[in-house]
């Protein structure tokens, strides 16, 4: 067991199945727990989402963390289970607090919640004094993590910690713990279902999520107006009804309020790196690996087509090569926005690499240039009778009717291009939880 008197993070992941279960769901049982024992949470708990391509993902890839101490400084609501006001700190003390029970809340929670009999899901847990170093998170997030990486990291840091099953779980659980909000940040309030109606259909009113989307400017995400799809509800048979995601963490309170919906059981916000395109490298095409996330840089130099299943492909090329790139069939009204590119126009495509035939999933692309684009109006006219010439068929030319001269000239003009320079992203119903919205974007 660790020593000393800091307080001490918590990491946990892997906790669900397909089946159902969530691992934030987990992460309220946990804060129910240590908040009926006395503790105190020390700043939001965190909803951190990690590489987005890996093949053993149960959905989004995510993981929990949370910070326990004696807390001082302001307290702020953070949400209400079992009929409790939930608080966190902002900041805490190094009093002494009893590590020994603290692992021995994580692992009775973790026993209590986890799908562990589901042959995919193999749940791990961190008690850590100190933060991991962000590069743990930034691998994470964007890279594959050999489980045994984190565990010599463990080791050294003298983390008390459980794999359970392979283990893996504590891969995500350490960077979570690893991850801070110094470049960007957001919060998702959660809202939970009461337990007899898991599995079941939910209710969740789409005329007063419309509502709160135009009333809360600094939510994102909410619902797809094209698609007529409210993104607040999941689809999966998970414990939760509703999550908001946001900016502003007072604004998610108010916006819950305007939600109408079936009995909301308990809720909490975390804060997380959802929205911020961390999973994200700038990337020459030559370096580019499966299960990246990439921003790469090129020309386009195959015309968009249509294969099986309405996926559109197109390639580009740099000068260290050339990858194909994809408006997957999900992405519906994106699909139109990519046939509209011609060979010559130039693009920073942004999304997640699929291994085999290497491709970029694209989740949103910048048009940097366009190419010009010229159609044929009318047959040349005649420079000794001023009459327009007749064309000799395909590719042979123009010969006039009336004095016999030739010509191979072609009357072109420029065609006016049906796509602008600028930032065009996947719908709001296609759009990964890591994929920053073009609303959040300063600079695009
Ligand atoms: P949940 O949200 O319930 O955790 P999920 O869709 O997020 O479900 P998990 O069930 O957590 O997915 O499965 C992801 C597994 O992959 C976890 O065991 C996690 O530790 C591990 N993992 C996450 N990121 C990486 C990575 N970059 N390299 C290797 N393993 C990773």
């Amino acid at each position: 067991m660790i020593s000393g008197s800091e307080i001490i993070w918590i990491g946990v992941d892997d906790t669900d199945s397909v089946e159902g279960g969530c691992t934030t769901y987990v992460a309220c049982a946990l804060i129910k727990k240590l908040t009926d024992e006395n503790y105190d949470i020390i700043g939001y708990p965190r909803l951190v989402r990690l590489n987005p391509n890996i093949p053993w993902k149960t959905r989004g890839n995510g993981a929990i963390s949370l910070q326990v101490g004696k807390g001082n400084g302001k307290k702020i609501a953070i949400g209400e289970i079992e009929n409790k006001e939930i608080f966190c700190h902002q900041d805490g003390s190094s009093e002494d607090i009893n590590k020994d029970r603290l692992g021995a809340i994580v692992e009775e929670i973790i026993d209590k919640y986890a799908k562990l009999e589901d042959e995919n899901t193999n749940s791990g847990f961190v008690l850590l004094e100190e933060q991991p170093s962000f590069e743990i998170y930034e691998k994470t997030v964007r890279e594959i993590v050999l489980l045994e990486e984190t565990e010599k990291f463990l080791k050294s840091s003298k983390a008390f910690y459980r794999g359970y099953k392979n283990k893996r779980g504590i891969i995500g659980a350490t960077a979570s713990v690893a991850w801070s909000s110094k470049n960007d940040k957001t919060f998702e309030l959660i809202s939970y279902r009461e337990k007899v109606k898991w599995g079941s259909k939910r209710f969740v009113d789409d005329s007063s999520t419309k509502k709160m989307d135009k009333n809360c400017s600094l939510t994102f995400d909410n619902y797809d107006y094209g698609n007529k799809h409210n993104r607040l509800v999941p689809s999966s048979p998970c414990p939760v009804l509703f999550g908001i995601r946001g900016d502003d963490e007072k604004e998610l309170i108010n916006a819950r309020s305007m939600i109408k919906s079936e009995k909301v059981d308990c809720w909490l916000i975390f804060e997380t790196n959802q929205g911020t395109d961390d999973h994200l490298q700038r990337k020459r095409i030559a370096e580019i690996h499966p299960y990246d996330s990439v921003i790469v840089e090129g020309t386009v130099c195959k015309l968009p087509y249509t294969i099986e299943g309405g996926h559109v492909i197109f390639s580009i090329k740099d000068s260290t090569g050339g990858v194909d790139c994809a408006a997957y069939e999900p992405t519906k009204q994106f699909r139109d926005v990519i046939r509209k590119l011609i060979v010559g126009d130039r693009v920073g495509v942004y999304g997640g690499i699929r291994r085999k035939p290497l491709t970029v999933n694209l989740e949103k692309i910048n048009v940097k240039h366009l190419e010009k684009q010229v159609e044929k109006t009318e047959n040349p006219v005649c420079p000794v009778c001023g009459k327009h010439m007749r064309s000799k068929g395909t590719g042979q030319g123009y010969k006039c009717k009336k004095c016999g001269t030739k010509s191979k000239k072609l009357v072109l003009k420029e065609k006016k291009r049906e796509i602008h320079i600028g930032f065009y992203e996947a719908p709001v119903c296609a759009r990964r939880h890591l994929s920053k919205p073009l609303k959040r974007m300063s600079e695009p």
